[in-house]
């Protein structure tokens, strides 16, 4: 172990779990060892050696003054710093201890306007001797307790969520930077594994006592008075265990943010819609699926002109709301807004001169505010009564639109204005010490020590003037520096002619400096006032940000106010200009819209507007048209209606009525996970599977190609099933685009299946594309005709377009389907036909409402199917082993790759296979 500086920058590295340590020697912030590499490579610093008891060390620092921005670039980039300042100790020498942890989620001075989150996250079974893998096996039983604090505007919220993929979804909505996991989930590999792979932050670990139900209480209790249960309603444990040990979290190392933790927000996961974090990423809400903001749809509707107006409309759109009161008052005030232009524009001018008041309050309590933060937070609070007046003066007097502004105190808020307005100068400097941050008239004291010091500075200030009437000197000036401290310099040409009283004190190439006794005493007083002025303003300022603290949670509320009144006009501001409408909000499952857009895509296209229609007797749709014809567009189009209009905005629509959901489900392309070396398949089944799983009656469910990374009768029968289940027992409205037209034929058969299609118009084998959504299926099979547009050659296509024909023929499928006066029936699907051949079973009823209790037994085709035999009505007989021999084959062959003469030969000796094949089956 070496001794000096390094030993004792390596002992004080083993006290901490930081990652890097700041180490204070002097005027600089030293970084050694392996600190001094890892910080050189993230900031760029130079690495020199510290050579200690004939070892050699990296060595790499930067001055005191400027430890700021390097310690937040190196937090922002997911390090947690220790900062260790050095002190005097009793006996004249140096000791250094730590005083502070800086980590991602704690880290108050950051460099964006985005919220920062710490989530600590408790599971249920943590503490009391269940293993960790018990208590996340996945199926969602255990209660898991989540806070997510953000230090930077003090919001704090905390939830009981209901298992593993609640949990993944809420991650994945508030991307928090620092996660703090309880001590027996930290030991879970399920859950270590899904935060790496879905997380940015950095995974923290603390002490597992903070953790503990009494102590986590008490610490809740000691920040909000009142326990999690008493002040939000929310009665649970875990919830209460993760807040707890977020506050202690904050404390130990946000050096003084705890205060800013004003206010406690708990929240049910079934306040909002449920939105997987898979879904989060395939409506592309705040990034696109490349990760990139431009082509969101928070990007494409967000005309906020604040910080905390943006930070919150982000939060509508990530967290959108099943209260259908609440999204009703929304919609009030953006109806409002948006009909009032004059009014809109005004506040929005207003607006943009506010500063982020939920920031700003977040830096008056941790004492890092200086005196142009109280500037701005006065002049903020200043704008409340100007948007009050443009609100209360005019026709939005009487909607919601009032009422945002009229939540925070105002007259507190003004009473505050006013003290802030009486005690800070007009336009004080960026240093706190250096004095010039509060006015004249706001303290006696300070007045007299001003008027001395600049009476004082004035005699000094006129000296040179003085001193050239009086002795007939040219070239005179009187100024300071460091180290000669005031002094009056002479040009060299007239410096013999100076009085004797001059003492010259330095000569430069140019002129002389000299000092006379009186300069000095009055330099004495100049230095004693001007200290002596600086330390009781110091004093003063310190005492009014104390004030501004002690009322953080008001200006948390103004700021949360204006942040609203902010998100309102954006939305108003986009309805307005795109020509957007009001959504109807039903309490019944449909989804109504007529000539609706998708509103990304209408920004940058010539749109050709589509209705749809979804409702009881007609919830499921399935969607066909060519590649590229706009299924997926339409598909995605219909979930962000809905959820603009759970996030209580308008919509691109003309008219939409719209049933409020429970949860949107989404799965969509597979091309991301591809990308990710996941297995697509098995992606894909597992996306299938939470969503039938999760989604219910009330759910909005949009699958676009389900069963594609597999062989295509694999396919189809995994596609079949799914839409039987998703229409007989969950039922919810479902949007289904698939390539498989088997599918289509569904309609004839299960109630409330309909077809739509993606028109296109095929001239001279010319394909143009409508983007007009019709009723019915399309009237081809488009798996070929993918080959078509990629090129194949026109032989091989009409082969393999006949080679399917065959593959079809004899094969049937029965379809299982509760009709919609609740009957239960079955019918058979005959591929080579294209139609189902058996209406209901008149021995059964069922209720309706499901028909599980129906077995496979049960619901065998009848006798009087079309069937050419009894087994190929069998599930597991579909298809005959050398046709899917064949098919998997075909499905696997990269046509683009292939020469069509060997194509065309496969193509054959494909057929003659199926052919031999079937042919043996009649025999037999
Ligand atoms: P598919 O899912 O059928 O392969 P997409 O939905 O991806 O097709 O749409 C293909 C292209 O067509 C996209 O670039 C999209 O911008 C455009 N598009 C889709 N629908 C429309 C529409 N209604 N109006 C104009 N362009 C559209």
């Amino acid at each position: 172990m070496p001794t000096g500086i390094v030993g004792e920058f390596l002992e004080l590295k083993t006290e901490t779990d930081a990652d890097v340590l700041a180490m204070q020697c002097g005027d600089f912030y030293e970084f050694f060892a392996d600190d001094a590499e890892l910080v050189a490579d993230e900031l760029d610093l130079t690495v020199s050696q510290k050579s200690s008891h004939g070892s050699s060390y990296p060595m790499a620092g930067v001055p005191l003054t400027e430890l700021t921005p390097y310690l937040r670039a190196l937090v922002e980039r997911g390090y947690r710093v220790a900062v260790a300042d050095q002190y005097e100790t009793d006996d004249g020498g140096h000791a250094r201890e730590i005083v502070r942890v800086v980590t991602p989620g704690t880290l108050l001075e950051t460099s964006d306007d985005d919220a920062r989150y710490l989530a600590t996250i408790v599971a249920g079974g943590d503490d009391d001797g269940r293993t960790g893998d018990e208590t996340m096996s996945g199926e969602g039983t255990q209660p898991i307790g989540v806070a997510f604090a953000d230090v930077t505007t003090g919001r704090f919220l905390v939830t009981e969520l209901d298992g593993w993929e609640d949990l993944r979804a809420e991650l994945y909505r508030f991307d928090p930077a620092e996660v703090v996991p309880g001590p027996t989930l930290r030991n879970n590999d399920a859950f270590l594994e899904t935060v790496r792979e879905d997380l940015t932050g950095t995974l923290s670990v603390f002490d597992a006592e903070a953790f503990a139900p009494g102590r986590a209480a008490h610490a809740v209790r000691d920040q909000f008075g009142a326990s999690i249960a008493d002040s939000v309603g929310l009665d649970s444990q875990p919830a209460t265990r993760a807040a707890g040990a977020a506050l202690a979290y904050v404390d130990e190392t946000g050096a003084g943010v705890l205060a800013s933790m004003t206010r406690l927000t708990g929240y049910a996961a079934a306040d909002h819609v449920e939105l997987d974090a898979t879904t989060q990423r395939n409506l592309e809400l705040t990034e696109t699926m490349r990760g990139e903001t431009t082509g969101s749809l928070l990007e494409a509707i967000d005309h906020t002109v604040t910080a905390a107006g943006g930070r919150l409309l982000r939060e509508w759109l990530t967290r959108p709301k099943r209260d259908r009161e609440a999204l009703e008052r929304r919609l009030d005030a953006v109806d409002a807004l948006a009909g009032a232009t004059l009014e809109r524009d005004r506040i929005t001018t207003i607006l943009e001169d506010a500063y982020d008041l939920e920031r700003l309050a977040a830096r008056t309590t941790s004492g890092s505010a200086g005196a142009r933060a109280l500037v701005s937070i006065r002049d903020t609070l200043g704008l409340l009564p100007e948007l009050v007046d443009a609100v209360e003066e005019t026709s939005l007097s009487t909607t919601p639109v009032a009422d945002v502004l009229a939540r925070p105190d105002y007259d507190g808020a003004q009473a505050l204005r006013e003290a802030l307005a009486d005690a800070l100068a007009d336009d004080p400097p960026k240093t706190k010490t250096e004095g010039g941050l509060l006015c004249r008239g706001y303290d006696p004291e300070l007045d007299e020590l001003i008027e001395r010091h600049e009476a004082a500075r004035e005699w000094i200030d006129t000296l040179a003037e003085r001193e050239k009437q009086a002795h007939g000197l040219t070239h005179v000036t009187v100024d300071r520096n460091k180290t000669d401290g005031y002094y009056i310099q002479v040009g060299k040409s007239v410096a013999d002619e100076v009085p004797a009283h001059y003492r010259e004190i330095k000569t430069l190439k140019n002129s002389k400096r000299f000092v006379t006794d009186e300069l000095a005493e009055h330099e004495r007083e100049v230095l004693r006032v001007e200290e002596a002025r600086a330390e009781l303003e110091y004093e003063l300022f310190e005492a009014l940000r104390e004030r501004v603290a002690e009322s953080a949670a008001l200006v948390q509320d103004v700021g949360r106010a204006l942040a609203r009144l902010d998100a309102l006009t954006s939305l108003a501001t986009h309805a307005a200009s795109e020509d957007w409408t009001r959504p109807t909000l039903t309490d019944s499952r449909e989804l109504a819209v007529t000539a609706g857009r998708h509103p990304v895509v209408e920004q940058t296209t010539d749109f050709v507007p589509n209705d749809l229609r979804l409702d009881t007797d007609r919830g499921f749709l399935i969607v066909t048209g060519p590649n590229m014809s706009g299924k997926s567009t339409y598909m995605r189009q219909a979930a962000l209606i809905q959820l603009l209009a759970q996030a209580g905005s308008f919509v691109p629509a003309r008219e939409a009525h719209i049933g409020l959901v429970d949860g949107i489900y989404t799965r969509v392309g597979a091309l991301d996970e591809l990308a990710q070396g996941r297995s697509t398949f098995m992606v894909e089944m597992q996306e299938l599977s939470n969503i039938l799983h999760s989604a219910t009656a009330d759910s909005l469910v949009i699958l676009d190609e389900v069963g594609r990374g597999t062989a295509t009768y694999d396919g189809i029968a995994i596609a079949w099933a799914a839409t039987e289940y998703l229409h007989n027992e969950v039922r919810a409205r479902t949007l289904f685009a698939t390539h498989y037209h088997e599918l289509t034929t569904l309609s004839d058969h299960l109630p409330r299946v309909a077809n739509v299609h993606v028109a296109v118009d095929e001239r001279d084998g010319d394909v143009t594309f409508l983007r007009t959504v019709r009723d019915g299926p399309t009237d081809r099979s488009y798996g070929v005709h993918v080959a078509d547009l990629a090129g194949v050659p026109a032989p091989v296509v009409d082969r393999a377009d006949h080679v399917l024909d065959r593959l079809r023929e004899e094969k049937a499928i029965e379809a299982r389907g509760g009709t919609a006066d609740g009957e239960t029936t079955q019918a058979v699907f005959d591929l080579s036909t294209g139609s189902f051949a058996t209406g209901a079973d008149d021995t059964r009823t069922g209720n309706g409402e499901s028909t599980a209790e129906t077995t496979d037994s049960e619901t065998r085709a009848s006798d009087d199917s079309t069937a050419d035999s009894d087994d190929s009505t069998a599930d597991s007989d579909v298809v005959d082993p050398a046709a899917q021999a064949v098919l998997e084959e075909l499905t696997d062959l990269d046509l683009k790759q292939t020469p069509p003469v060997e194509l065309i030969s496969l193509v054959d000796a494909w057929q003659d296979r199926v052919t031999e094949s079937t042919e043996t089956t009649h025999e037999g």
